[in-house]
């Protein structure tokens, strides 16, 4: 399945969008880590990604169009692909349309996933990344070892810098103002599929594999 994660920061779409993709054996991809990566090799795009990444804002449309264009076009997806964390915004959206239609394909799903905002805010500045493995740990839910180190591997854990509380509160309000009209666009398409994202990432991939094996079943 063409399917999009959809969900505010913290809404646990990269970790779900990973599983799924691990089960489903079909390619998940995320604009955030592309970004990242770009950046951490100092790229140009990454050069040009770094600072409105820091500040927490959006990374203009034209280039996030262009690294999914790219990627979707890779023979890997040609039997479907989870996109996590793209669109964004009403005009990525209708890119997206355009990239998919040019080779007569649509999106099947945009999977919504649904947390309030205590519970994102509490998840994400507990948020720790590992700098060697990239394993996510969290200070409440999954401390990492001796404070600082990732119990997979004992590298360093840090914060990601716009996991700190400010950051994140400038993030969700980025979400909420330019992701309403986004939704609202895949609602009036029928193509939305809700999918309650609060409690712990098990109980979350068996309610979202619970949602999307009924749509299948429907289709
Ligand atoms: P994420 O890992 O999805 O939370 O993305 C991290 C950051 O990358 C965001 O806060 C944005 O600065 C940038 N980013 C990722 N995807 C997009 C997108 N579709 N449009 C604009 N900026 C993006």
């Amino acid at each position: 399945m063409r399917l999009v994660f959809l969900g505010p920061p913290g809404a646990g779409k990269g970790t779900q969008a990973k599983r799924y993709c691990e089960a489903a054996g079909r390619p998940h991809v995320s604009t955030g880590d592309i970004l990242r990566e770009a950046v951490a090799q100092g790229t140009d795009m990454g050069k040009q990604a770094k600072a409105i990444m820091e500040r927490g804002e959006l990374v203009p449309d034209n280039i996030v169009d262009r690294i999914v264009a790219e990627r979707l076009s890779r023979p890997d997806c040609e039997g479907g692909f989870v996109l996590d964390g793209y669109p964004r915004t009403v005009p990525q959206a209708i890119h997206l349309d355009a990239t998919l239609s040019a080779r007569a394909l649509a999106l099947d799903h945009v999977v919504s996933l649904e947390v309030d905002e205590d519970e994102l805010l509490e998840r994400l500045t507990g948020r720790r990344l590992c700098n060697g493995c990239g394993r996510i740990h969290h200070i409440k839910f999954d401390p990492p070892a001796a404070g600082d180190r990732c119990t997979a591997c004992g590298a360093k854990v840090v914060q990601r810098a716009d996991d700190h509380e400010e950051k994140v509160r400038v993030r969700l309000r980025e979400y909420e103002q330019k992701t309403a009209d986004l939704k609202s666009l895949y609602e009036s398409r029928g193509q939305i599929l809700r999918v309650k994202a609060t409690g712990g990432p098990d109980s979350v991939a068996t309610e979202l594999g619970r949602v999307l094996r009924k749509a299948k079943g429907m289709r």
